[in-house]
């Protein structure tokens, strides 16, 4: 199975029709792939561009069943899709990154386990799965801590930070008491990402370094090439090239850092597909992380990574149409070198990630500063 090859126009799918199933669609489609979608609902932002669309849940049998029949390859746009299901299609397609890998980074506590297991830098941790748990690792960790759930959370989702001892049983039942790590808290300098792929013949390849910056637990920009200076740099992209390759997956893995101000790595967390803070790749690099999706889940030989030029992203959140229609083409006409992403989602609420801006710029600090600039001018005033 491992040995074969997808060539266009050959039919692939993707499990999820958020804006990363999207944006696979469309590099899929470009590169002359058929490209269906299985979508929650009839007109979400992967569902609107695909080719062919299956209305289910993710872990829907008959769903996964009509996705089956038509697509060759399928892969996943978010790790939270059923480890048995996706060991299920591949028996009979290629499935991209497999059970594995996604079955691991669906859940903190056995993310850990694995980087641990593996000598990855983490931040100290420590499992939480009762409330007995909790004054051990009070103990081993100190103040202040911070409670996430072992399943399911993202953007700052399913986490409380806990100051004081008192609030530390509070924290775990607002959390509903189910299972959790408790992370020691990192005085960061910055926070970084690396977008690697590895292929189905091993070979992997690393992206630049990327910066990032959140508000509210939230990606807010992604500026390429990280200030961080080469060492760093490149401890970053092998320890990130050492997950994929410990992980042993075949497709797109991002993996999230803290880095301190002495220069110390320590890895937040791994998402095994594009990321938000890759998604300048589009226009910034040689292949995009979408591309090395496609490339990866029918075998071909994988793409570039260089920066043909220094860029920043920042995201478009819902909070921008409190107003009314942002101003798009007031921003799009006070800087030419701007390009505009809109996921065609209905329903802007705060938070809720609606699109994004990436700008180009040899100097990778102008790049954000004209991306900054540019969604100011999006809001009425
Ligand atoms: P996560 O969902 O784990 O990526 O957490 C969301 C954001 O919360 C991170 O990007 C950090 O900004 C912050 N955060 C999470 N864990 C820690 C920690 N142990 N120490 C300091 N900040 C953290």
């Amino acid at each position: 199975m491992t040995s074969r090859v997808l060539l266009p126009p050959a039919n692939l799918a993707v499990i999820g029709g958020g804006q990363l199933g999207r944006m696979f669609l469309q590099a899929a489609q470009r590169m002359g792939y058929t490209a269906g979608v299985l979508s929650e609902v009839e007109d979400g932002p992967g569902a609107q561009v695909a080719n062919w669309s299956v209305v289910a849940q993710p872990d829907d049998l008959s769903g996964l069943k009509a996705l089956a029949s038509r697509a060759q390859g399928i892969t996943v746009e978010f790790e939270n899709v059923s480890a048995p299901a996706l060991r299920w299609l591949a028996r009979n397609r290629l499935v991209r990154p497999g059970w594995k890998t996604v079955w691991v980074s669906q859940n903190r506590l056995r993310e850990k386990t694995f980087f641990a297991s593996h000598g990855l830098p983490l931040a100290p941790w420590k499992p939480v799965r009762t409330k007995d748990d909790l004054e051990p690792a009070l103990r081993a960790l100190g103040l202040p801590l911070i409670l996430k759930t072992a399943a399911s959370g993202y953007d700052g989702k399913g986490q409380v930070r806990v100051d004081r001892d008192i609030d530390l049983a509070p924290a775990f039942r607002e959390l509903r008491e189910v299972p959790c790590v408790a992370e020691g808290w990192v005085e960061f300098a910055c926070e970084v990402s690396v977008v690697v792929v590895r292929g189905a013949d091993a070979k992997a390849v690393a992206y630049p370094v990327g910066l990032n910056h959140h508000e509210r637990h939230i990606l807010d920009s992604t500026t390429m090439p990280a200030p961080v200076g080469p060492i760093v740099s490149q401890e970053a992209r092998n320890l990130a090239l050492a997950v994929a390759e410990a992980l042993e997956t075949v497709g797109v893995l991002t993996v999230e850092f803290f880095l301190t101000s002495s220069g110390q790595l320590m890895i937040n967390e791994m998402a095994p597909r594009p990321h938000n803070s890759g998604h300048l790749t589009i226009e910034a690099n040689v292949a995009s992380q979408f591309e090395q999706q496609v490339r990866a889940l029918c075998g071909l030989p994988l793409g570039g990574t260089d920066l043909v030029q220094p860029a920043a992203m920042v995201n478009l959140l819902g909070d921008l149409w409190s107003g009314g229609e942002p101003l798009w083409d007031v921003a799009l006409g006070s800087d030419p070198g701007v390009k505009l992403h809109l996921y065609g989602k209905r329903g802007a609420v705060p938070g809720r990630k609606m699109g994004h801006l990436t700008v180009l710029d040899p100097d990778p600090r102008q790049a954000l500063d004209r991306a900054l600039a540019a969604r100011a001018r999006l809001v009425r005033r």
